[in-house]
């Protein structure tokens, strides 16, 4: 049995006792389809009003039966993502802000960090001074590169010109906290070109910026293009240079490298993208959406609960009954374990082990230790004196490898029970 001080329990009882709760809700629909999204997607183009109206509802049935489950908690931050949310008419939105609010009283609504995921069309920069009335603070947008060429071997619908233009009307509407999508290593992508994508960022001064290397899903078109020989993907080295040119230009610029693909100037990070990093509950609402389920005795390393990814098989068991929509997964202690490790890595701050003791009982070299010593040795992580991981700055290039060696000791933990 580990030694247990007064902080462990302090800590140990504050894992339970998480009274808030993030809300995302997934709205699917797309103008068109991007050839690399893996996300749960439906095109719509356009958006029919019956469609809209009928998932609209889907939704609040769905809010209104699970917000027992998430009882007397206080609302910590609300996320429209998808597909392209800023397709719903701005009423819609406001109908659901409403809801969400209901269901749980934040302590001061005007604070609470609510995104809505944006596209650059002239559609949606006509509709920011309604979304902004409607509650929304933060826009994600989903610029990807300011180079036409770039955007078209993208599959994109927009153009720079749009990009532009949406991120000027997005500040008239008095949006004060952005956030910036942007792509690097797509196909042809040169380094200069990804300096230029970089430059035109800066100059848009951004709150926070998320960066996704292109991945090329097996069942996207790009993944099958890739599969058939006709694209190829970023060499990893190239992919790597790429990696640590946005880190110095971004960090340059006074952004802090928050998370590994997240950036963010002081006091503007992602607050409900860091509810998932730290395990903390969210209800999950909507085609495809994903919840944290909220710790309980019974789950004390709560669980997992994922949605239809077709829309009519959700539309089918929301109206069978809205409170039992998605499949559960109840997370084992050695999932957990993992888990716990993959993500804390992800984030600048790293593992804390006090923390980890405090939910498993013993600190992380005691069930991770040939894999710290490796790492360590390797030169990827650096370890505390009080057994605290942080990744190096090469253990940031090689983050998934680094922390899927953690999940898969876990792993084989679990087969070998
Ligand atoms: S706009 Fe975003 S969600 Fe929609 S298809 Fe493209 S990548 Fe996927």
């Amino acid at each position: 049995m580990a030694r247990e001080s007064k902080g462990q329990t302090t800590m140990r009882d504050n894992l339970f006792d998480d009274s808030s709760v993030g809300v995302y809700l997934h709205l699917p629909f797309c103008d068109r389809i991007c050839p690399y999204c893996d996300f749960a997607v439906v095109p719509a183009r356009p958006l029919e009003a019956a469609v809209e109206a009928r998932y609209l509802e889907g939704l609040q049935a769905e809010l209104t039966a699970r917000r027992s489950d998430f009882q007397g908690r206080s609302l910590a931050t609300l996320y429209f993502g998808g597909g392209t949310p800023s397709i719903f008419r701005p009423e819609s939105i406001r109908t659901l802000v409403e809801a969400v609010r209901e269901a749980f009283p934040a302590r001061r609504t005007d604070e609470t960090e609510t995104t809505l995921e944006l596209n650059p069309s002239t559609l949606e920069e006509a509709r920011l001074p309604e979304f902004r009335e409607a509650g929304v603070n933060r826009l994600s947008i989903g610029i990807q590169s300011f180079d036409d060429d770039q955007l078209k071997r993208l599959g994109r619908a927009h153009r720079a010109p749009v990009a532009r233009s949406t991120l000027s009307a997005a500040r008239a509407a008095g949006f004060e906290n952005l956030s910036i999508d942007l792509i690097f290593a797509g196909p042809g992508q040169n380094t200069t070109e990804l300096g230029r994508d970089l430059d035109e960022l800066l100059e848009w001064s951004p709150e926070h910026v998320s960066t996704y290397e292109l991945t090329f899903e097996p069942e996207t078109p790009f993944g099958k293009a890739l599969a058939a020989g006709k694209m190829e993907a970023c060499e990893e080295d190239r992919a790597a240079d790429m990696i640590e040119q946005i880190e110095s230009r971004l960090e340059g610029a006074g952004f802090e490298r928050y998370e590994i693909s997240s950036y963010a100037r002081p006091g503007r990070r992602s607050n409900h993208n860091a509810r998932y990093w730290q395990r903390q509950a969210v209800l999950g609402l909507g085609l495809g959406a994903h919840s944290m389920e909220a710790r309980s005795e019974d789950r004390p390393h709560g669980a997992r609960r994922a949605n239809p990814r077709s829309l009519e098989r959700w539309h089918a068991a929301v109206a069978a009954n809205p409170s039992t929509v998605g499949e559960i997964e109840s997370l084992s202690v050695e999932t957990a374990r993992g888990e716990a490790v993959f993500l804390a890595l992800r984030q600048r701050e790293g593992l804390n082990a006090l923390r980890f003791e405090a939910e498993f009982g013993e600190p992380p070299r005691a069930f991770f230790g040939p894999e710290i010593r490796s790492a360590v040795d390797r030169g990827w992580l650096l370890e505390g004196a009080a057994g605290d991981l942080q990744l190096t700055a090469e253990g940031r290039l090689l983050a998934d490898s680094v922390a899927a060696e953690f999940v898969a000791a876990e792993g084989n933990r679990s087969v070998g029970n």
